[in-house]
């Protein structure tokens, strides 16, 4: 924005070039600057909507919490176009280029240019498949299309998008993240169309910085890193009797970031160990404020193997409970596969010094890897919790089904526990209950959500309880 002197700000665009001397020091500086605010709302070239209507129409999309598709197009190379032809020329194509963008999308979205050889087009939500379908479109035409004096100009293009999430979202993100894509699709996708998710960014130069800032984060006071938690339920009652804390990082133009873009990267780093000890210690307070209605409560906290072979990890564990005045019961160690990769002899010191003072263990994604049965056969735990692969589309695969049935038989056998994970909704609950498991966990109950949600959602569920016993 740029403050007009009567205490008005008027947005604008700039672009800037900067010309060295021969020392390679910055001598003059070229700024080019559109004021966005005077020149109203629609782009003189190509007839569109500019970007300040772009702005000001997703800010109010935003403001509604109303859905949309926000596409960004960018034109390869134009500025070669502009440089050997004139900007005359290049005007000519941009027009012939708008019609083409409007007659593809039609009624289905609103085109808007934007500075230099950009658009953007808002679109009602529309299945992945679809929005695929017309940028192959929109590439085609401006592949072939395109014709000024007779001759064909074809036009390259970089695409990229983002889904808005529901309720109220903050379009200055979505424009990052819009860019962000675009960037993506242009630099190392050779203009396929990339939709801005939590995982294309895990390639590449941004993975690098991406790993960079969790590294730093996690070196220095854990800025950006918070917990979700996801509710555990009797399979019997239905009631959510615990929950499992999940690690996120938070940081744009990233966005949140999911534990399996950075865990077992950090796994291989020394921060783990105290990263870990953050964890416990946040979601064992967490934990508490629960406690105070329902002492029994418990919580799951997923360890990895760097930490388990510290031999500083027990004291920290016991430390934080006697700090916390947690009772033991209430924590359970959820070791994942990786860690039954250790040597299994030390595995079992440390779960036995665990259990010994009540703290529970659970074996994570039990049934992938090979050591899941020996691990199991060997040592001794609370809690096994299938892998969600034997659960995905179980009710059409018998040997899925007799996967989770042997488990489920051989486990409580041996007098253990068994939590099915990944239970995603009605029907396969109902199908999953003929195994008598006794525990569940799956987006059919709640998707992993941060603290506050979670406790606001317990409280729902508990007066839902009482209106049903009534
Ligand atoms: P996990 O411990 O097996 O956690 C379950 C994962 O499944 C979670 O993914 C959860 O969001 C997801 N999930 C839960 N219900 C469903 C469902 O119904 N359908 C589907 N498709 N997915 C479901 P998330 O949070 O991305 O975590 C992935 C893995 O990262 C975890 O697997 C765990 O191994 C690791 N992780 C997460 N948080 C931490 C942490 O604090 N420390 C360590 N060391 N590892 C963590
Ligand atoms: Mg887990
Ligand atoms: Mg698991």
């Amino acid at each position: 924005r740029m403050n007009m002197g009567d205490g008005e700000y008027r947005p604008f665009s700039a672009k800037c070039e900067i010309i060295r001397d021969e020392a390679g020091e910055p001598a003059v500086m070229i700024v080019l600057i559109d004021n966005n605010g005077i020149e109203g709302v629609i782009d003189a070239v190509t007839g569109l909507h500019n970007g300040a209507a772009f702005a000001n129409h997703t800010k109010e999309l935003g403001a509604m919490g109303e859905e949309a598709v926000i596409l960004k197009i960018g034109l390869n190379k134009f500025s070669n176009t502009n440089i050997m032809y004139g900007t005359e020329y290049g005007d000519m194509v941009l027009r012939r280029v708008s019609e083409l963008l409007v007659q593809v999308v039609g009624k289905r979205g609103l085109f808007y240019r934007l500075a230099g050889a950009k658009f953007a087009c808002l679109l009602r939500v529309i299945p992945r498949s679809e929005l695929y379908e017309i940028y192959e479109e929109i590439q085609h035409a401006l592949s072939e299309e395109i014709l000024i004096d007779g001759r064909k100009v074809p036009i390259g293009i970089s695409g990229g998008a983002v889904y808005t999430r529901d309720g109220n979202w903050d379009s200055n993100l979505m424009r990052s993240r819009v860019t962000y894509a675009l960037n993506h699709s242009k630099h190392r996708h050779h203009g396929e169309l990339i939709i801005f998710n939590d995982h294309h960014y895990l390639d590449g130069q941004d993975s690098l910085r991406l790993l960079s800032e969790i590294h730093s984060a996690a070196v220095q006071g854990f800025e950006g890193f918070f917990l979700c938690y996801q509710p555990i339920v009797d399979s019997k009652t239905e009631e959510i009797i615990g929950m499992e804390a999940l690690l996120r990082f938070k940081k744009e133009p990233f966005g949140i970031v999911p534990p399996s873009a950075f865990i077992e990267w950090l796994e291989e780093d020394p921060c783990i160990f105290e990263l870990g000890n953050w964890i416990l210690r946040q979601a064992v307070r967490d934990l508490n404020q629960i406690r105070k209605q329902n002492p029994d409560f418990f919580v799951n906290v997923n360890i990895t193997a760097a930490q388990l072979e510290r031999k500083e990890f027990r004291k920290a564990v016991i430390d934080l409970l006697s700090e916390e005045q947690l009772p033991a019961r209430c924590l359970c160690l959820e070791l994942t596969e990786r860690c039954r990769d250790m040597d299994l002899e030390l595995l079992r010191e440390e779960i036995d010094f665990f259990r010994d003072k009540g703290i529970k263990v659970a074996l994570d994604d039990f049934g992938t890897g090979n050591a899941s049965l020996s691990a199991a056969l060997e040592l001794m735990f609370d809690a096994l919790k299938i892998d969600m692969s034997f659960i995905k589309e179980v009710q059409n695969q018998p040997i899925k089904q007799e996967m989770v049935r042997s488990i489920v038989n051989f486990a409580r056998g041996i007098g253990r526990q068994v939590c099915i994970e990944g239970v995603e909704d009605q029907a396969v609950r109902d199908f999953l209950n003929q195994y008598g498991s006794n525990l569940m966990q799956g987006y059919y109950y709640s998707k992993p959500v941060p603290f506050e949600e979670f406790t606001k959602m317990l409280s729902g569920y508990a007066k839902d309880r009482e209106k049903e016993e009534e």
